[in-house]
Protein backbone atom coordinates (compact mmCIF):
# COMPACT_ATOMS: atom_id res chain seq x y z
CA UNK A 1 0.00 0.00 0.00
CA UNK A 2 2.05 2.76 -1.46
CA UNK A 3 -0.43 5.32 -1.01
CA UNK A 4 -0.03 8.68 -1.49
CA UNK A 5 -1.40 9.29 1.38
CA UNK A 6 1.87 7.86 2.53
CA UNK A 7 3.92 9.40 0.36
CA UNK A 8 2.82 13.14 0.67
CA UNK A 9 3.32 12.56 4.90
CA UNK A 10 7.07 11.81 3.98
CA UNK A 11 6.74 7.71 4.43
CA UNK A 12 8.68 6.31 1.58
CA UNK A 13 11.80 5.43 2.67
CA UNK A 14 12.56 2.13 4.45
CA UNK A 15 15.69 2.58 6.52
CA UNK A 16 17.33 -0.66 8.06
CA UNK A 17 20.43 -1.59 9.68
CA UNK A 18 23.29 -3.31 7.70
CA UNK A 19 25.61 -5.63 9.65
CA UNK A 20 27.92 -5.28 7.18
CA UNK A 21 28.29 -1.64 7.20
CA UNK A 22 27.25 -1.13 10.68
CA UNK A 23 24.63 1.80 9.24
CA UNK A 24 21.09 2.45 8.81
CA UNK A 25 20.48 2.36 4.94
CA UNK A 26 17.79 3.61 2.57
CA UNK A 27 16.46 -0.11 1.60
CA UNK A 28 16.23 -0.54 -2.01
CA UNK A 29 15.66 -3.90 -3.93
CA UNK A 30 17.76 -4.15 -7.26
CA UNK A 31 14.42 -5.68 -9.17
CA UNK A 32 10.94 -5.27 -8.82
CA UNK A 33 10.75 -8.34 -6.31
CA UNK A 34 13.11 -8.21 -3.86
CA UNK A 35 14.64 -11.11 -2.25
CA UNK A 36 14.75 -12.52 1.38
CA UNK A 37 17.28 -15.61 2.11
CA UNK A 38 17.03 -16.18 6.13
CA UNK A 39 18.83 -19.21 7.65
CA UNK A 40 16.39 -21.77 8.99
CA UNK A 41 16.46 -24.39 11.82
CA UNK A 42 18.39 -27.06 11.83
CA UNK A 43 16.16 -30.40 12.51
CA UNK A 44 17.52 -31.95 15.11
CA UNK A 45 15.34 -30.56 18.03
CA UNK A 46 12.02 -29.04 18.93
CA UNK A 47 13.02 -24.87 17.51
CA UNK A 48 12.85 -22.59 20.76
CA UNK A 49 11.80 -19.21 21.54
CA UNK A 50 15.10 -17.60 21.03
CA UNK A 51 14.62 -19.29 17.24
CA UNK A 52 11.24 -18.58 16.98
CA UNK A 53 12.41 -14.67 17.58
CA UNK A 54 13.93 -14.64 14.61
CA UNK A 55 11.77 -16.31 11.95
CA UNK A 56 9.15 -14.02 13.83
CA UNK A 57 10.94 -11.12 13.51
CA UNK A 58 11.07 -12.10 9.58
CA UNK A 59 7.64 -12.55 9.54
CA UNK A 60 7.25 -8.99 10.39
CA UNK A 61 9.91 -7.81 7.55
CA UNK A 62 7.74 -9.98 5.29
CA UNK A 63 4.46 -8.52 6.08
CA UNK A 64 6.01 -4.91 6.40
CA UNK A 65 7.49 -5.22 2.70
CA UNK A 66 3.97 -6.73 1.82
CA UNK A 67 2.25 -3.89 3.63
CA UNK A 68 4.63 -1.38 2.25
CA UNK A 69 3.34 -2.83 -1.66
CA UNK A 70 6.53 -4.52 -2.37
CA UNK A 71 6.64 -8.14 -4.04
CA UNK A 72 8.55 -10.48 -2.29
CA UNK A 73 10.30 -14.05 -2.46
CA UNK A 74 11.56 -15.36 0.92
CA UNK A 75 13.23 -18.85 0.69
CA UNK A 76 14.05 -20.29 4.33
CA UNK A 77 16.05 -23.36 4.31
CA UNK A 78 15.81 -26.94 6.50
CA UNK A 79 19.08 -27.69 7.29
CA UNK A 80 18.32 -31.69 7.51
CA UNK A 81 22.06 -32.51 7.27
CA UNK A 82 25.19 -31.69 9.58
CA UNK A 83 27.08 -32.40 12.48
CA UNK A 84 24.02 -32.53 15.05
CA UNK A 85 21.80 -33.78 12.39
CA UNK A 86 24.04 -36.74 11.46
CA UNK A 87 24.52 -37.47 15.48
CA UNK A 88 21.38 -37.23 16.39
CA UNK A 89 20.36 -40.16 13.83
CA UNK A 90 22.95 -42.29 14.55
CA UNK A 91 22.44 -41.61 18.37
CA UNK A 92 18.72 -42.95 17.56
CA UNK A 93 19.80 -45.76 14.77
CA UNK A 94 17.36 -44.61 12.10
CA UNK A 95 18.23 -42.79 8.91
CA UNK A 96 18.67 -39.43 8.40
CA UNK A 97 15.52 -38.96 6.77
CA UNK A 98 13.09 -40.59 9.53
CA UNK A 99 14.98 -38.48 11.95
CA UNK A 100 14.64 -35.10 10.49
CA UNK A 101 10.84 -35.55 9.03
CA UNK A 102 9.00 -35.13 13.00
CA UNK A 103 11.49 -31.93 13.37
CA UNK A 104 10.53 -30.75 9.98
CA UNK A 105 6.74 -31.30 10.49
CA UNK A 106 6.86 -29.36 14.09
CA UNK A 107 8.75 -26.73 12.86
CA UNK A 108 5.70 -26.06 10.23
CA UNK A 109 3.14 -26.64 13.06
CA UNK A 110 4.69 -24.25 15.72
CA UNK A 111 5.08 -21.81 12.81
CA UNK A 112 1.46 -21.97 11.67
CA UNK A 113 0.77 -21.16 15.37
CA UNK A 114 2.76 -18.36 15.68
CA UNK A 115 1.22 -16.83 13.09
CA UNK A 116 3.91 -16.86 10.60
CA UNK A 117 3.36 -16.41 6.79
CA UNK A 118 4.44 -19.33 4.48
CA UNK A 119 7.57 -18.47 2.55
CA UNK A 120 7.65 -18.65 -0.76
CA UNK A 121 10.52 -21.46 -0.50
CA UNK A 122 11.60 -23.87 2.37
CA UNK A 123 14.63 -25.26 0.50
CA UNK A 124 16.01 -28.77 2.30
CA UNK A 125 19.80 -29.32 1.70
CA UNK A 126 19.54 -32.76 1.24
CA UNK A 127 17.74 -31.97 -1.79
CA UNK A 128 20.71 -29.47 -2.81
CA UNK A 129 23.68 -31.90 -2.74
CA UNK A 130 24.68 -31.65 -6.77
CA UNK A 131 24.71 -28.10 -6.35
CA UNK A 132 26.60 -27.84 -2.80
CA UNK A 133 29.49 -30.29 -4.79
CA UNK A 134 29.73 -28.87 -7.46
CA UNK A 135 29.95 -25.35 -5.49
CA UNK A 136 32.77 -27.05 -3.89
CA UNK A 137 34.54 -28.40 -6.85
CA UNK A 138 34.58 -24.81 -8.26
CA UNK A 139 36.09 -23.13 -5.50
CA UNK A 140 38.58 -26.15 -6.00
CA UNK A 141 39.44 -25.24 -9.46
CA UNK A 142 39.31 -21.51 -8.95
CA UNK A 143 42.07 -22.04 -6.25
CA UNK A 144 40.16 -20.83 -3.65
CA UNK A 145 40.07 -24.36 -1.83
CA UNK A 146 42.53 -27.04 -1.36
CA UNK A 147 42.13 -31.24 -1.07
CA UNK A 148 43.55 -32.71 2.21
CA UNK A 149 44.86 -36.60 1.88
CA UNK A 150 41.11 -37.90 2.68
CA UNK A 151 39.81 -36.01 -0.21
CA UNK A 152 37.94 -33.35 2.15
CA UNK A 153 37.92 -29.86 0.48
CA UNK A 154 38.75 -26.51 2.68
CA UNK A 155 38.13 -23.27 1.92
CA UNK A 156 41.35 -21.43 2.03
CA UNK A 157 40.81 -18.29 4.25
CA UNK A 158 43.40 -16.54 3.23
CA UNK A 159 42.82 -16.58 -0.52
CA UNK A 160 39.71 -14.28 -0.16
CA UNK A 161 40.69 -10.82 0.58
CA UNK A 162 37.57 -9.70 2.12
CA UNK A 163 37.48 -12.53 4.64
CA UNK A 164 36.51 -11.10 8.00
CA UNK A 165 34.25 -7.78 7.03
CA UNK A 166 30.75 -9.14 7.67
CA UNK A 167 32.17 -10.29 11.66
CA UNK A 168 34.39 -7.11 11.92
CA UNK A 169 37.53 -8.97 12.38
CA UNK A 170 40.38 -7.48 13.44
CA UNK A 171 43.51 -8.00 10.97
CA UNK A 172 45.53 -10.04 14.08
CA UNK A 173 42.83 -12.06 14.22
CA UNK A 174 42.73 -13.20 10.49
CA UNK A 175 45.64 -15.63 11.04
CA UNK A 176 44.28 -18.61 10.33
CA UNK A 177 45.59 -21.19 12.63
CA UNK A 178 45.19 -24.31 10.75
CA UNK A 179 41.72 -26.08 9.75
CA UNK A 180 38.47 -27.06 11.15
CA UNK A 181 36.30 -29.31 10.53
CA UNK A 182 33.37 -28.99 12.64
CA UNK A 183 30.14 -27.02 11.46
CA UNK A 184 30.01 -24.50 14.45
CA UNK A 185 32.78 -22.57 15.93
CA UNK A 186 34.59 -20.05 17.69
CA UNK A 187 35.47 -16.43 16.63
CA UNK A 188 38.99 -17.29 18.24
CA UNK A 189 39.43 -19.93 15.83
CA UNK A 190 39.53 -18.37 12.48
CA UNK A 191 40.64 -21.26 10.50
CA UNK A 192 40.01 -22.76 6.75
CA UNK A 193 36.93 -24.49 7.29
CA UNK A 194 35.18 -27.83 5.39
CA UNK A 195 33.18 -27.47 2.09
CA UNK A 196 32.95 -31.11 1.60
CA UNK A 197 34.05 -33.19 4.23
CA UNK A 198 35.26 -37.09 3.37
CA UNK A 199 32.84 -39.88 4.61
CA UNK A 200 34.14 -41.36 7.99
CA UNK A 201 32.42 -44.03 9.97
CA UNK A 202 30.82 -41.21 12.19
CA UNK A 203 28.79 -40.34 9.30
CA UNK A 204 27.55 -44.14 8.85
CA UNK A 205 25.14 -44.40 6.33
CA UNK A 206 25.08 -40.52 5.72
CA UNK A 207 27.10 -39.70 2.30
CA UNK A 208 26.64 -39.15 -1.53
CA UNK A 209 27.31 -39.11 -4.38
CA UNK A 210 23.78 -41.17 -4.64
CA UNK A 211 22.04 -41.40 -7.48
CA UNK A 212 18.28 -42.29 -7.50
CA UNK A 213 18.57 -46.17 -6.99
CA UNK A 214 20.49 -44.78 -3.79
CA UNK A 215 23.88 -46.39 -5.44
CA UNK A 216 27.02 -44.21 -6.06
CA UNK A 217 26.10 -41.29 -8.87
CA UNK A 218 28.08 -41.36 -11.83
CA UNK A 219 28.54 -37.95 -13.38
CA UNK A 220 29.63 -36.02 -10.42
CA UNK A 221 32.57 -33.85 -9.93
CA UNK A 222 35.90 -36.18 -10.03
CA UNK A 223 37.51 -34.08 -7.09
CA UNK A 224 34.41 -34.84 -4.65
CA UNK A 225 34.87 -37.63 -2.73
CA UNK A 226 32.24 -39.89 -1.02
CA UNK A 227 31.35 -37.87 1.72
CA UNK A 228 28.97 -34.90 2.12
CA UNK A 229 28.61 -30.84 2.52
CA UNK A 230 30.00 -28.57 5.00
CA UNK A 231 27.10 -26.48 6.52
CA UNK A 232 28.27 -23.14 5.22
CA UNK A 233 28.18 -24.10 1.83
CA UNK A 234 24.16 -25.56 1.78
CA UNK A 235 23.58 -22.06 2.42
CA UNK A 236 25.79 -20.30 -0.05
CA UNK A 237 24.43 -23.55 -2.89
CA UNK A 238 20.88 -23.61 -2.21
CA UNK A 239 20.86 -19.36 -2.56
CA UNK A 240 22.17 -19.37 -5.54
CA UNK A 241 19.86 -22.76 -6.84
CA UNK A 242 17.18 -20.13 -5.90
CA UNK A 243 18.62 -16.98 -6.33
CA UNK A 244 21.28 -16.39 -8.73
CA UNK A 245 24.75 -14.58 -7.21
CA UNK A 246 22.91 -11.77 -4.87
CA UNK A 247 19.42 -11.10 -2.61
CA UNK A 248 18.47 -8.06 -1.42
CA UNK A 249 18.04 -9.44 2.11
CA UNK A 250 19.80 -12.09 4.08
CA UNK A 251 18.47 -12.52 7.63
CA UNK A 252 19.67 -14.49 10.94
CA UNK A 253 20.08 -14.11 14.05
CA UNK A 254 23.50 -12.72 15.84
CA UNK A 255 24.90 -16.11 16.31
CA UNK A 256 24.95 -16.68 12.44
CA UNK A 257 27.26 -13.68 11.97
CA UNK A 258 30.77 -15.62 12.51
CA UNK A 259 31.31 -18.03 11.44
CA UNK A 260 28.35 -19.17 9.66
CA UNK A 261 27.30 -16.03 7.58
CA UNK A 262 31.11 -14.77 6.78
CA UNK A 263 31.95 -18.15 5.57
CA UNK A 264 28.61 -18.24 3.29
CA UNK A 265 30.22 -14.65 1.75
CA UNK A 266 33.50 -15.80 1.66
CA UNK A 267 32.05 -18.91 -0.47
CA UNK A 268 29.91 -17.13 -2.58
CA UNK A 269 31.92 -13.79 -3.62
CA UNK A 270 34.79 -15.89 -4.40
CA UNK A 271 33.16 -17.59 -7.04
CA UNK A 272 30.78 -14.56 -8.09
CA UNK A 273 32.24 -11.61 -7.51
CA UNK A 274 29.18 -10.39 -6.36
CA UNK A 275 27.96 -9.15 -3.16
CA UNK A 276 26.03 -12.45 -1.72
CA UNK A 277 23.05 -9.97 0.22
CA UNK A 278 23.22 -6.08 -0.35
CA UNK A 279 21.49 -6.01 3.27
CA UNK A 280 22.13 -8.20 6.07
CA UNK A 281 19.80 -8.31 9.02
CA UNK A 282 21.02 -9.70 12.47
CA UNK A 283 18.59 -10.37 15.29
CA UNK A 284 19.79 -10.30 18.85
CA UNK A 285 19.50 -13.29 20.96
CA UNK A 286 16.83 -14.12 23.38
CA UNK A 287 17.74 -15.04 26.87
CA UNK A 288 16.08 -16.63 30.09
CA UNK A 289 15.82 -15.03 33.19
CA UNK A 290 19.01 -12.99 31.83
CA UNK A 291 20.86 -15.90 30.56
CA UNK A 292 21.32 -16.50 26.68
CA UNK A 293 19.09 -19.77 25.46
CA UNK A 294 20.56 -22.19 24.07
CA UNK A 295 20.03 -25.52 23.28
CA UNK A 296 23.71 -26.35 24.38
CA UNK A 297 23.13 -24.41 27.81
CA UNK A 298 20.52 -26.84 28.46
CA UNK A 299 18.19 -23.67 29.26
CA UNK A 300 15.72 -24.00 26.37
CA UNK A 301 11.61 -23.09 26.24
CA UNK A 302 9.86 -24.25 23.45
CA UNK A 303 6.22 -22.90 22.64
CA UNK A 304 4.64 -25.77 23.55
CA UNK A 305 6.50 -25.64 26.95
CA UNK A 306 4.09 -22.58 27.44
CA UNK A 307 1.12 -23.55 25.34
CA UNK A 308 0.78 -26.02 28.11
CA UNK A 309 0.96 -23.31 30.56
CA UNK A 310 -1.69 -21.86 28.87
CA UNK A 311 -0.84 -19.08 27.40
CA UNK A 312 -1.76 -18.36 23.85
CA UNK A 313 0.68 -18.78 20.99
CA UNK A 314 0.34 -15.26 19.96
CA UNK A 315 0.84 -13.81 23.36
CA UNK A 316 4.32 -15.33 22.83
CA UNK A 317 4.41 -13.53 19.05
CA UNK A 318 3.84 -10.44 20.77
CA UNK A 319 6.58 -10.67 23.37
CA UNK A 320 9.04 -12.10 20.95
CA UNK A 321 8.17 -8.72 18.74
CA UNK A 322 8.12 -6.39 21.71
CA UNK A 323 11.61 -5.24 21.51
CA UNK A 324 13.88 -3.84 19.39
CA UNK A 325 15.43 -7.05 16.93
CA UNK A 326 18.61 -5.43 17.83
CA UNK A 327 18.30 -5.30 21.68
CA UNK A 328 18.35 -8.27 23.48
CA UNK A 329 14.92 -9.94 24.77
CA UNK A 330 14.64 -10.99 28.33
CA UNK A 331 12.09 -13.98 28.89
CA UNK A 332 10.22 -14.57 31.94
CA UNK A 333 7.09 -15.74 33.32
CA UNK A 334 6.04 -12.36 34.06
CA UNK A 335 7.53 -10.78 30.51
CA UNK A 336 4.79 -13.16 28.99
CA UNK A 337 2.07 -12.51 30.73
CA UNK A 338 2.58 -8.54 30.42
CA UNK A 339 2.78 -9.46 26.43
CA UNK A 340 -0.83 -11.51 27.33
CA UNK A 341 -2.27 -8.57 28.66
CA UNK A 342 -0.95 -6.14 26.50
CA UNK A 343 -2.34 -8.14 23.60
CA UNK A 344 -6.21 -8.55 25.64
CA UNK A 345 -6.24 -4.65 25.91
CA UNK A 346 -5.57 -4.07 22.12
CA UNK A 347 -8.38 -6.71 21.55
CA UNK A 348 -10.91 -5.50 24.01
CA UNK A 349 -10.06 -1.87 22.37
CA UNK A 350 -10.80 -3.40 18.83
CA UNK A 351 -13.88 -5.33 20.15
CA UNK A 352 -15.29 -2.38 21.83
CA UNK A 353 -15.09 -0.20 18.23
CA UNK A 354 -18.33 0.95 17.19
CA UNK A 355 -18.35 2.30 13.78
CA UNK A 356 -20.47 5.01 13.65
CA UNK A 357 -18.37 7.24 12.16
CA UNK A 358 -17.38 8.41 8.39
CA UNK A 359 -14.26 10.33 9.05
CA UNK A 360 -11.29 8.79 9.70
CA UNK A 361 -8.74 10.79 10.46
CA UNK A 362 -7.78 9.83 13.55
CA UNK A 363 -7.05 6.17 13.41
CA UNK A 364 -4.74 7.06 9.78
CA UNK A 365 -2.68 9.39 11.38
CA UNK A 366 -2.32 7.10 14.32
CA UNK A 367 -1.26 4.24 11.51
CA UNK A 368 0.81 6.51 9.95
CA UNK A 369 2.86 6.86 13.04
CA UNK A 370 3.05 3.28 13.63
CA UNK A 371 4.81 3.28 10.15
CA UNK A 372 7.11 5.77 10.29
CA UNK A 373 8.56 4.11 13.50
CA UNK A 374 8.14 0.90 11.23
CA UNK A 375 10.67 2.77 8.57
CA UNK A 376 13.14 3.78 11.24
CA UNK A 377 14.96 -0.08 11.15
CA UNK A 378 11.30 -1.67 12.08
CA UNK A 379 11.12 0.04 15.78
CA UNK A 380 8.72 -1.87 16.90
CA UNK A 381 8.80 -0.22 20.78
CA UNK A 382 8.24 2.98 19.21
CA UNK A 383 5.10 1.55 17.28
CA UNK A 384 3.79 -0.34 20.39
CA UNK A 385 3.75 2.89 22.25
CA UNK A 386 1.51 4.57 19.61
CA UNK A 387 -0.65 1.40 18.75
CA UNK A 388 -1.71 1.53 22.81
CA UNK A 389 -2.01 5.35 22.89
CA UNK A 390 -4.28 4.95 20.24
CA UNK A 391 -6.12 1.70 21.93
CA UNK A 392 -6.49 3.64 24.63
CA UNK A 393 -8.27 6.80 22.89
CA UNK A 394 -10.78 3.88 21.10
CA UNK A 395 -11.81 3.00 24.87
CA UNK A 396 -12.35 6.29 25.85
CA UNK A 397 -14.57 6.54 22.69
CA UNK A 398 -15.29 3.41 20.73
CA UNK A 399 -16.76 5.57 17.99
CA UNK A 400 -13.77 7.19 17.57
CA UNK A 401 -12.56 7.88 13.09
CA UNK A 402 -10.67 5.42 11.67
CA UNK A 403 -10.51 2.83 14.24
CA UNK A 404 -11.30 0.07 12.23
CA UNK A 405 -8.92 0.54 9.40
CA UNK A 406 -6.06 1.17 12.21
CA UNK A 407 -6.81 -2.40 13.42
CA UNK A 408 -6.97 -3.95 10.58
CA UNK A 409 -3.65 -2.49 8.96
CA UNK A 410 -2.09 -3.82 12.36
CA UNK A 411 -3.38 -6.83 11.75
CA UNK A 412 -2.19 -7.23 8.53
CA UNK A 413 1.49 -5.95 9.94
CA UNK A 414 1.63 -7.20 13.04
CA UNK A 415 -0.87 -10.32 12.85
CA UNK A 416 -1.34 -10.66 16.26
CA UNK A 417 -4.78 -12.44 16.26
CA UNK A 418 -6.81 -9.01 17.67
CA UNK A 419 -9.49 -9.00 15.22
CA UNK A 420 -9.86 -12.92 14.80
CA UNK A 421 -11.35 -13.05 18.28
CA UNK A 422 -14.24 -10.94 17.26
CA UNK A 423 -14.76 -14.08 14.91
CA UNK A 424 -16.40 -16.16 17.91
CA UNK A 425 -19.36 -17.71 16.64
CA UNK A 426 -22.87 -16.71 18.04
CA UNK A 427 -23.47 -20.10 19.95
CA UNK A 428 -20.21 -19.38 21.95
CA UNK A 429 -21.39 -15.97 22.63
CA UNK A 430 -24.88 -17.25 24.05
CA UNK A 431 -23.41 -20.01 26.38
CA UNK A 432 -20.76 -17.59 27.55
CA UNK A 433 -23.77 -15.29 28.47
CA UNK A 434 -25.73 -17.83 30.43
CA UNK A 435 -22.65 -18.69 32.25
CA UNK A 436 -22.59 -15.32 33.05
CA UNK A 437 -25.37 -15.72 34.24
CA UNK A 438 -25.15 -18.47 36.27
CA UNK A 439 -22.19 -17.45 37.68
CA UNK A 440 -23.32 -14.30 38.97
CA UNK A 441 -26.43 -15.75 40.33
CA UNK A 442 -24.34 -18.43 42.42
CA UNK A 443 -25.05 -21.44 40.53
CA UNK A 444 -21.33 -22.38 39.82
CA UNK A 445 -22.26 -25.98 39.12
CA UNK A 446 -24.16 -25.02 36.09
CA UNK A 447 -21.13 -22.13 35.50
CA UNK A 448 -18.68 -25.05 35.19
CA UNK A 449 -20.93 -27.24 32.55
CA UNK A 450 -21.32 -23.74 30.50
CA UNK A 451 -17.67 -23.57 30.12
CA UNK A 452 -17.26 -27.06 29.45
CA UNK A 453 -19.94 -27.03 26.60
CA UNK A 454 -17.61 -23.55 25.35
CA UNK A 455 -14.53 -25.90 25.37
CA UNK A 456 -16.30 -28.55 23.57
CA UNK A 457 -16.76 -25.86 20.68
CA UNK A 458 -13.25 -24.93 20.99
CA UNK A 459 -13.07 -21.82 23.17
CA UNK A 460 -11.99 -21.52 26.04
CA UNK A 461 -13.06 -19.24 29.28
CA UNK A 462 -11.07 -16.49 30.91
CA UNK A 463 -12.52 -14.51 34.00
CA UNK A 464 -10.31 -11.07 34.48
CA UNK A 465 -10.31 -8.13 36.00
CA UNK A 466 -11.82 -6.56 32.97
CA UNK A 467 -14.86 -9.36 32.63
CA UNK A 468 -14.86 -12.28 30.65
CA UNK A 469 -12.90 -12.88 27.91
CA UNK A 470 -12.88 -15.62 25.02
CA UNK A 471 -10.04 -17.09 23.77
CA UNK A 472 -10.23 -20.48 21.19
CA UNK A 473 -8.39 -23.20 21.93
ZN1 LIG B 1 22.53 -20.35 6.45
Amino acid sequence: MKSKRAQSAGLTDFFLFNTLTRTRERFAPQAKTATLYTCGPTVYATPHLGNWRTFVFDDLLRRFLSYRGYQLIQAMNLTDVDDKTIAGATAQKVSLAAFTDPFIKAFHDDRARLGIEDAEHYPRATEYIAEMARFAAELLERGFAYQTPDGSLYFSVKKFRAYGLLAHLEDQELRPTGRVKHDEYEKEEIADFALWKAWDKEDGDVFWPRDVQNQPASGWPASIPKGRPGWHIECSAMLRALFGASVDLHTGGVDNIFPHHQNEIAQSEALTGKPLAHSWLHVAHLTLNGEKMAKSKGNITTLEDVVKEGFDPLDVRYLLLSAHYRQPLDFTEDSLKAARGARASLRDAAQGLKIVSVSSEKGLIALQRVEQALLDDLNVPKALAVIHTFAKQVKADPTIGGGKEFFEALERIFGLGILEELMVPQKVKELVAKREEARTGGNFVRADELRQKVGELGFRIEDTPNGVRIFSN
